[in-house]
């Protein structure tokens, strides 16, 4: 198992973290198999998407913040970043991606994304490869 750090530095965007998480499977050694990329984080995601448009991910942005409003949950009252939550638990906390060849078989406009919801803040990626 593998961990990197990436600096956010806007209150919501996405990251790409292809080259890295690239990087590991290469290091593992392994040829085929599978990459599972996580973030422990109650406020971030990880997400897979298009990056060669950069508008893609600030549609994506965005929409969720059309779906989920700020300011207007309970969990506000408390630490005042509920939509943030909301939205790392729709696309969720990890991705799995087949492994072929030493490399991740991404298809030509996909790429990976650290999505910060609640930052800026210090975000820890964990690869798994097996
Ligand atoms: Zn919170």
């Amino acid at each position: 198992m593998a961990e990197f750090s990436v600096r956010t530095k806007k209150r919501q965007e996405m990251v790409d973290i292809t080259g890295k998480v690239g990087d590991l499977v290469k290091q593992s050694g392994v040829s085929d198999g599978i990459c599972l990329v996580y973030v422990p984080h109650a406020t971030a995601a990880v997400a897979i998407n298009e990056n060669a448009d950069p508008n893609v991910c600030g549609d994506i942005l965005e929409a969720l913040g059309g779906l989920v409003p700020d300011g207007r949950w309970r969990h506000d009252r408390v630490d005042n970043n509920a939509a943030a939550h909301i939205k790392a638990t729709i696309l969720g906390p990890s991705e799995a991606v087949p492994v072929r060849g030493g490399r991740l078989r991404l298809g030509t406009w996909q790429s990976l994304m650290l999505v910060e919801l609640d930052g800026p803040r210090e975000r820890t990626v964990i690869v798994e490869v097996r």
